[in-house]
């Protein structure tokens, strides 16, 4: 396998604090994109840039052979940083607290040390994407024809993981990442005097058993064997202490690992709200959104991917078979598209234990070296010369 070159590294190191004090959340990565197109063009790639707006995709052929896709996504988050660093985030409200700095800086440098080594054969497309975060700009970049434009026959994502330690990799053959949701369930009753709730129709009474009842989907509809979360995360209604206000708003999220159970939970969540409320004269609507599908890895994909992480930590430093998490992901677009797989890379030590969108968060540069040397070993061995 190909080392990276030390002026690599170096460089790497240099662009990772460059775009962590830049930071640029979803579809307005400017500065970030011409960065990325900026490199890429310098290392001879063919650089297209304009797929959800902000997109950059880089081309590199080199003779027939297979065509892979390698993805990193450059957005940042709407948080606070509070860090101490040198480098601290100069956009207020705004911090690269995914380590989404350190994705595209890996990409690069994988990218740089391919375009000089020029160990493979086939064709490598680089695909750097805004709007991870909520937005889905790896939908969009599909939607604006990232496929058709460019073809592959794979492709791969990686993303930093802190509760993994530096220098080692995780992956499973299936589901990496759960299917993220939307809800929102509006109660409504009769508004009336809070002293005089016989003249009314209370939505709270409703919303409160709804609460409850929606807690009994995981628990009582679904087999213990299956894993989903429902959660409430938001409850708004009522104005004032007197009076009992026509309707109430819940809000929530849903995340689920196979379609089956997501439309199971769907569907039960509108019959008991439309019930319980029924119940008590009131009605209630809900709105359920499909954002994120699950991330699930193509099995043989995966064991190439694992292949390669040994190739640069060693065996006993790769877990093929990890649990995966109900944290979700927009690569999941990509993967319901083409043969695949999302890997996580370990970048936990003594400096840098902060869990993946807290304020105190910042990418493990001493992993940069780690994770473009993986791109590199992933393009080697599956574009073997
Ligand atoms: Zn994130
Ligand atoms: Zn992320």
């Amino acid at each position: 396998m190909t080392r990276l070159d030390d002026d690599i590294v170096t460089a790497m190191g240099d662009w990772r604090r460059d775009l962590h004090a830049h930071p640029e959340t979803a579809f307005t990565e400017m500065r970030t994109s011409a960065f990325v197109a900026a490199q890429l063009a310098m290392d001879g790639f063919a650089v297209h840039r304009g797929l959800a707006e902000t997109g950059v995709v880089g081309t590199l052929s080199i003779g027939d052979g297979p065509v892979i896709g390698l993805r990193a996504d450059m957005d940042a988050l709407f948080v606070e940083e509070k860090t101490d660093l040198a480098y601290v985030s100069r956009h207020a409200g705004k911090m690269h607290a995914c380590g989404h700095d350190g994705h595209t800086t890996m990409l690069l440098g994988a990218a740089r040390q391919l375009a000089r080594s020029r160990n493979f054969r086939g064709t490598l497309h680089v695909i750097f994407q805004p709007a991870e975060e909520n937005e889905g700009g790896g939908r969009r970049m599909i939607d604006d024809g990232l496929f058709e434009l460019f073809p592959c026959s794979e492709v791969f994502g990686l993303h930093n993981w802190p509760a993994l330690p530096l220098g080692s990799f995780a992956i499973n053959r299936s589901t990496m990442m759960a299917a993220f949701d939307t809800f929102e369930i509006t109660v409504t009753g009769r508004g009336c005097h809070g002293a005089m709730p016989e003249t009314g129709i209370d939505p709270f009474i409703a919303t409160a058993q709804i609460v409850l009842a929606l807690q009994t989907i995981v628990s009582r509809h679904l087999s213990p064997m299956e894993q989903a979360v429902v959660s409430i995360t938001q409850i708004h209604g009522g104005d004032t202490w007197n009076v009992i206000p026509d309707s109430v708003v819940l809000r929530g999220t849903v995340r689920s690992m196979s379609p089956e159970v997501q439309a199971k939970i769907e569907s039960q969540m509108r019959s008991l709200a439309q019930s319980i409320a029924g119940g008590y004269g009131a009605t209630a609507h809900l709105a359920y959104e499909h954002r994120y599908p699950a991330t699930v890895n193509t099995a043989a994909s995966a064991n190439k991917a694992a292949k390669a992480a040994q190739a640069v930590v060693g065996e006993d430093r790769v877990i093929a078979d990890c649990a995966p998490s109900m944290a979700s992901e927009d690569f999941g677009f990509m993967l319901e598209r083409l043969p695949g797989a999302y890997i996580f890379m370990g970048v936990a030590d003594e400096g840098h234990r902060a869990s993946l969108h807290n304020p105190s968060y910042d990418f493990n540069d001493a992993a940069l070296a780690t994770g473009a040397s993986y791109w590199v070993s992933l393009v080697e061995q599956r574009l073997s010369v």
